[in-house]
């Protein structure tokens, strides 16, 4: 792995292809195990963009009965006093009863994650649980429990596999940080 530059940052390798593979590994045998006994079959919920190759190296090891859904968060400026609102985008089933697998790429403050819950909440589901890859302790500032992380990494910005640095990035296997200098 050798350094990247996108735009006018440069980017060291950080996490490489085996060591995130073992991680996804590891997230899939606990909810294989934790899911083995559902009485229908869960549904994962994979938040776009940065999700969607976390998302399909996941799915692969998941060996029990499950569906998979995509979603987008949207945030516009409501024509009410109050503010910004946030619409879930993407949702085009009924999720009133089903276990829900919530899967983001990385958790940093947790304010994107909240805002997700309480907007699921909303459609009547019977549990759910929050699965994700990436997960910086530092920042995180929430009360809401983190029910599978993959792997918890220093507050420093990551892109790759998924993570973008102004949209790009995204395609790189591996993960890697940017340079403090
Ligand atoms: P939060 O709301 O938890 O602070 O941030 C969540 C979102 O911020 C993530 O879904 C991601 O889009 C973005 N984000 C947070 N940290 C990083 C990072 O280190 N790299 C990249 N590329 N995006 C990040």
């Amino acid at each position: 792995m050798k350094k990247v530059i996108l735009h006018d940052k440069t980017f060291v390798p950080y996490l490489s292809e085996s060591k995130i593979k073992e991680a996804i590994q590891s997230l899939a045998n606990s909810i294989n195990n934790d899911y083995t006994h559902s009485e229908k079959p869960p549904v994962f919920i994979s938040v776009l963009n940065g999700s969607f190759m976390f998302t399909a190296d996941l799915l692969k090891e998941i060996t029990i009965p499950c569906e998979v859904s995509f979603v987008k968060m949207a945030s516009y400026q409501g024509t009410q006093s109050t503010g910004k609102v946030n619409e879930l985008i993407g949702v085009d089933e009924n999720l009133e009863g089903r276990d829900i697998i919530l899967l983001e790429d990385i958790v940093d403050t947790g304010n994107t994650l909240l805002k997700l819950v309480d907007l699921l909440k909303a459609q009547k589901i019977k549990s759910l649980k929050i699965c994700t890859l990436l997960f910086k302790p530092e920042p995180y500032h929430n009360q809401l429990p983190l029910d599978y992380i993959g792997i918890e990494i220093p507050n420093k910005f990551v892109v790759g596999y998924g993570l973008d640095y102004d949209n790009l990035g995204r395609n790189l296997k591996e993960i890697y940080v940017l340079t403090e200098n």
